[in-house]
């Protein structure tokens, strides 16, 4: 190590402390990268790597590097190749300096603390996740969106339930304690973390004494329960993390980060990962595209604030009546009025990303068109709020009530900062005139100067008759003259020879050098005094952040609720009628995605009625592609609709509160997480069997197809026997199935009700006539469907012929479907000893008959059920 230069010294000493970071090491006008981090960059950067010999020793360091003034592509690059990036600056005047330049690390990205940059997607949140477990089942979990200030914090009680809210979160990056890699945690927690940058943080960390002094300090001495954080603990070590990565990172206070809002899961209406997924809420299943899902269709927000919001609406239903009643108070208010909608469409449509911008101002990363920004859409305010002071909706009067213009905002930066100032901070060109008097001065003087430049040039090509005579700037000599060889007879003795060139000679003059230090100087001088002026005003605009954050908030709201009101008047919904009761009734429900493709095919609508006493669970039967899936999705899309305060596709629907929703869809390919199709299918059926409630709704699509047949009617029996006998887990289900086996299940069961999509059968063909009506499908159709597919007409027959056997002897003697009757008496209990029990059960059986008041029928079928067991 003795060998190493002084700065190669330095950089391994800094580099030491940021193990996980790519360093960006300040050389002059570069940002260098050395050893590991150099080869790293150098290829996801794509730049050349080269090498130098830093060491005496000989050996080659591999370096890259990057102009540090276009540093902001480069470091999205790494920051979406799941980089953290760590900026080290010079932190003294290298002019100044004895030795080695002081350096120290002034920033680090990472990919949960991004809050610039390309790699922010404007309608999405850019979230960073911790979470803490001790022993116990307690799980803190605790979320901050650093770009906008958004900071929220949970407890929650199962690991089902953190895998299920960090899929709600979809957070960039997530927090985690260095000993859950030792106690098998990580491992738990693998299928929820695939796909995230995960950060371990040091165990000290979580310590109570320490997180609470931690969020003391954020929140300038709120208390624990003044933060709703009171008797938490592992939600406080989770909040603790999130504030000490900060700390770490930013190396300053992120003061627009206000507050903390902590919730608990009874809030919201829950919906797990599975859920999410397979209903397709924010992305797609196939392409996991925003266009196509539910938000892709509900969002006609117009910034990108409302954009976000609506997704959290999404996420997050609400099951307050009064929650949900507001919100649809001012859907209807807005719906009624399309002019006023327009109005502040219109409006909203010059509004900036009002939360990034403040993010930026706070942290002190927004340059003079951010605040420009925030000036031009502070200014859409009064506007707005001239529009929304006509309503009388709660909600409506609240909003605009939180509306702050920030006037004195306005003005300071109106005042302050040109209306179209440069990206470039530290070259002027920021400040307005007439802002500060130094500066005005200054202004002239540099004018002065140039104009009299311009002056001395006219002077001197007259005094020396030279016409190609030009008065020129660089930085190595200044101001000087330049005379062509061809006229160096006519140079005056007083001019002063600087330089040769092969056809030019340079001179400089005492007059010339004299209001060259009097310009340049001023000049220097505007430059800093212009970056002093930007940095007071950003500060004084970082002064205002809670309203801004307050203010923004209200106007994506705003943006959100004339959202829905569009999409409502546009799409024909309607207002549903949600009560705390349990019955379900919609008439005439489309699925709001399929019906707005409108592929040709009119949706054909379909009324619902479920509830806790008579239909409480509804078999749907139907060949393929009849619309069964297509149906049990629109009534979970409605609900979910109706508790987010939005319009529904129907045109009448009344909606007992639901506390979850969950679904099991198909058998959809869960291949890249490692696990079987069938496998994951069997674990959402238990995670439904295991936290459904009364309260819940239950959508079950072809569930046990992912194995055999029998393996899969009988699972999907005992499924649906459990969801109705269970009263503690007696959901409101819907049970689509292509096993018409199943429908003999309401011969036993009260609760459930046999449904079926009706086709029509023609020539052997069929046609789908979309239309759910009463009753089960008499067979599945597959045959037909398989035609329809254009198998060959020989395949079709002998599949009839084996359909036909297999049909037979679906009931036994009893009258119930054979395959509900109870079995555990008779069912052998040894493989192995198989034969042997065979010939037990025909004993038994012989002696349990009657032979006395058997009839000559009866006898017959006995035979033949023997001859089966035998
Ligand atoms: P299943 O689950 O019974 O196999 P799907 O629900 O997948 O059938 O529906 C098959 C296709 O039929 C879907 O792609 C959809 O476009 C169309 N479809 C379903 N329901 C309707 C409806 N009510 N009106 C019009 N088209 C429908
Ligand atoms: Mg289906």
């Amino acid at each position: 190590m003795s060998q190493i230069t002084p700065m190669m010294r330095q950089y391994l000493e800094i580099k030491a402390d940021y193990p996980d970071a790519v360093l960006f090491f300040r050389l002059g006008d570069f940002y260098e990268m050395f050893l590991d981090d150099a080869v790293k960059a150098s290829r996801i950067l794509d730049i050349t790597l080269t090498s130098r010999n830093k060491n005496s020793d000989g050996a080659d360091v591999p370096l890259c590097g990057i102009p540090y003034h276009s540093a902001g592509p480069y470091i999205t690059k790494l920051i979406e190749a799941g980089e953290k990036v760590a900026i080290c600056e010079q932190v003294e005047d290298p002019k100044s300096a004895k030795g080695i330049v002081r350096r120290e690390v002034v920033k680090v990205i990472t990919p949960g603390l991004v809050v610039d940059g390309s790699s922010l997607s404007p309608k999405d949140n850019n979230y960073l996740l911790s979470i803490h477990n001790d022993d116990g089942n307690r799980w803190g979990l605790s979320y901050l969106d650093l770009s906008t200030g958004e900071f929220r914090l949970t407890e929650l009680d199962s690991l089902d339930a953190v895998v299920a809210e960090i899929a709600c979160v979809g957070p960039r990056e997530i927090l985690l304690p260095s000993f859950f890699r030792d106690n098998g945690k990580m491992k738990e927690l693998a299928r929820a973390t695939a796909g995230l940058v995960v950060t371990h943080v040091e165990d000290w960390v979580y310590d109570h004494e320490y997180c609470r002094r931690l969020l003391a300090g954020h929140f300038a001495g709120a208390s624990p329960s003044s933060l709703g954080c009171d008797g938490l603990v592992s939600g406080l070590y989770a909040v603790g993390a999130v504030l000490h990565y900060l700390q770490e990172t930013q190396k300053g206070k992120a003061a627009h980060v206000t507050s903390i809002k902590a919730y608990t899961n009874a809030e919201h209406l829950l919906l797990d990962e599975a859920t999410r997924r397979n209903l397709e809420l924010t992305a797609t299943l196939a392409e996991g595209k925003r266009k196509g899902s539910l938000l892709g269709l509900m969002d006609r927000t117009t910034t990108a604030m409302g954009g976000r919001k609506i997704k959290q609406w999404i996420n997050y239903p609400l099951v307050t009546n009064r929650g949900i009643t507001d919100r649809q108070d001012a859907v209807e208010a807005l719906l009624q009025d399309a002019g006023s909608r327009a109005e502040i469409a219109a409006l909203l449509n010059g509004v900036y990303d009002l939360e990034r911008l403040n993010g930026r101002i706070s942290l002190a990363s927004a340059g003079a068109k951010d605040l420009v920004a925030m000036k031009d859409s502070l200014a859409r305010i009064p506007a707005i709020k001239e529009v929304l002071v006509a309503f009388s909706s709660n909600l409506l009067a609240g909003l605009n009530e939180g509306l702050n213009p920030l006037p004195e905002l306005i003005e300071l930066i109106e005042r302050g900062i040109v209306e179209n100032p440069p990206f470039v901070l530290r070259e002027g060109g920021i400040i307005a005139d007439g802002y500060n008097a130094e500066l005005d001065e200054l202004r002239a003087i540099s004018r002065e100067g140039k104009g009299f430049i311009a002056r001395l040039e006219a002077q001197e090509k007259k005094r020396t008759g030279i016409s190609s005579l030009k008065i020129r700037y660089n930085k190595v000599f200044g101001y000087y003259i330049e005379v062509t060889r061809t006229n160096l007879d006519s140079i005056p003795a007083d001019y002063i020879r600087k330089q040769t060139l092969a056809n030019a000679e340079r001179y400089i003059t005492p007059e010339l050098k004299e209001y060259e230090d009097k310009v340049l100087g001023a000049e220097d001088r505007i430059r800093d005094l212009e970056f002093s002026l930007f940095q007071e005003i950003r500060e004084a605009a970082a002064g205002h952040g809670n309203l801004i954050a307050r203010t923004a908030d209200c106007l994506a709201t705003v943006d959100v609720l004339v959202s829905l009101a569009e999409l409502a008047h546009e799409n024909n919904y309607c207002r549903p009628k949600v009560d705390d009761g349990t019955n379900l009734a919609i008439v005439d429900g489309r699925h709001p995605v399929i019906e707005a493709l409108n592929q040709g095919e009119r949706f054909v609508p379909n009324d619902t009625l479920l509830d806790n006493d008579e239909n409480q669970i509804i078999v749907i039967t139907g060949p393929n592609m009849a619309g069964k899936s297509t149906f049990m999705r629109q009534v979970a899309l409605i609900v979910l609709m109706a508790h987010m305060g939005s319009f529904v596709p129907a045109t009448e629907a009344r909606i007992g509160m639901v506390d979850r929703i969950f679904t099991r869809v198909g058998a959809s390919d869960n291949l890249a997480r490692g696990q079987s199709t069938f496998m994951v299918e069997m674990m959402e059926a238990a995670n439904i069997l295991r936290n459904a409630t009364p309260k819940s709704l239950v959508i079950l699509d072809e569930i046990g197809r992912g194995t055999s047949t029998f393996d899969g009617v009988s699972i999907a029996w005992a499924v649906a026997e459990y969801l109705h006998d269970n009263g503690e887990h007696a959901a409101k289900t819907l049970f689509a199935t292509h096993y018409h086996e199943l429908t003999e299940l309401s011969v036993t069961r009260r609760r459930i009700k046999n449904f079926n999509i009706a086709v029509k059968e023609w020539n052997e063909q069929i046609i789908f006539l979309r239309k759910i009506v009463p009753g089960g499908a008499s067979h599945s159709y597959g045959i037909q469907v398989a035609r329809l597919a254009g198998l060959p007409l020989e395949v079709i027959e002998r599949a009839k012929e084996i359909l036909v056997n297999l049909e037979k002897g679906e009931y036994a003697e009893e009258g119930i479907p054979r395959i509900a009757r109870e079995k555990k008496a008779t069912v052998p209990t040894s493989q192995l000893s198989l034969f042997q029990n065979t010939e037990d059960l025909l004993r038994k059986r012989l002696l349990s008959i009657d032979v006395a008041t058997l009839t000559p029928l009866e006898a017959l079928n006995l035979l033949d059920e023997l001859k089966r067991m035998a």
